[in-house]
């Protein structure tokens, strides 16, 4: 596995490949790797010849009170299960390689980013669209991966690859989670003893909604508050949203006889979680 700190460089190794025929897959991370990022990447590398992981903790999605700082980091760890899965190449640039002084254009997809993470995190999505876009100009990579536990994250993006005619497919990967159900996630690895148990109040919620749905539940506004009060019967939760959506806008739905997602935000102790289960019908 060959690793590139600097634009130029790698872009320059990249088009060689390029030039040679070779398909690329790209899956962008923030590092701290766990099986939910190694999947896609095996994913990757199943469907390309080239496969590039960049690991990349973006500044301009996180908002000032947020983790930016704390967020976990392990560049050497990661780098050894990348080269063990087959890695070609890994993308490891600085904050000021991407955003050097004087830096001033963003992309902002509207509509699919109004509700859910995107009133709740100001500013996130923008960050998360301007940085996926220079990461697709950089790469040009013909498929990208992306995880559906950041639902939204993987509409707005492909929302945009499509608005902004981007040649790349974008590729949705199923949720990976623990043997208990907890979706596997970087920041996991704050949660205290007591706080991991709490941590199971998003998916044991998602398997209450599908309950309800069996036992005939059409009310979303139901669901919710039977959500909403199984959450709080953990220690250590404070909800940030409990929404029923339509799978494609994102937009709330009242009536759950038509597919939905169920989009959990949860904060256990200090730490942020999200999960969400899609419900075809
Ligand atoms: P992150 O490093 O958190 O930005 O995640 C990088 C990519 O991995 C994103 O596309 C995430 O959706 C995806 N991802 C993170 N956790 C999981 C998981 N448990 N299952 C599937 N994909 C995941």
């Amino acid at each position: 596995m060959k690793t590139y700190k600097h634009i130029g460089e790698f872009r320059a190794a990249l088009s060689e490949l390029r030039r040679a025929g070779n398909a690329i897959g790209f899956v962008p991370t923030m590092g701290f790797l766990h099986e939910g990022h190694l999947t896609l990447v095996r994913q990757a590398i199943r469907d390309n010849p080239v496969t590039v992981v960049s690991i990349f903790v973006n500044p301009i999605q996180f908002a000032p009170n947020e983790d930016y700082e704390t967020y976990p980091r392990d560049f050497d760890r990661d780098a050894a299960f990348l080269e063990k899965e087959g890695v070609d190449y890994l993308f490891y640039p600085s904050a000021e390689e991407i955003y050097p002084d004087g830096f001033s254009t963003t992309v902002n997809v509207s509509g699919l980013t109004d509700g859910l993470c995107g009133a709740k995190r100001r500013g996130h999505f923008e960050g998360v669209a301007t940085v996926v876009t220079k990461l697709l100009l950089i790469v040009s990579p013909d498929n990208i991966y992306m995880g559906m536990k950041d639902y939204q994250q993987l509409k707005v993006v492909s929302k945009m690859v499509k608005d902004l005619n981007i040649p790349c497919k974008v590729n949705g990967v199923e949720i990976v989670r623990e043997d208990d159900g907890l979706a596997m996630s970087s920041r996991n690895f704050f949660l205290r003893k007591e706080e991991r148990d709490s941590a199971l109040s998003l998916y044991n919620s998602l398997s209450l909604v599908r309950k309800l749905i069996n036992e005939g539940v059409t009310s979303s506004e139901k669901a919710k508050v039977d959500v909403i009060n199984y959450i709080h019967s953990y220690k250590n939760t404070r909800i940030d949203y409990v929404e029923f959506v339509d799978p494609d806008r994102l937009k709330p739905v009242e009536n759950l006889n038509v597919s939905f997602v169920c989009m959990l935000a949860v904060y256990v102790g200090g730490v942020r979680l999200i999960d969400n289960m899609v419900f075809y019908r």
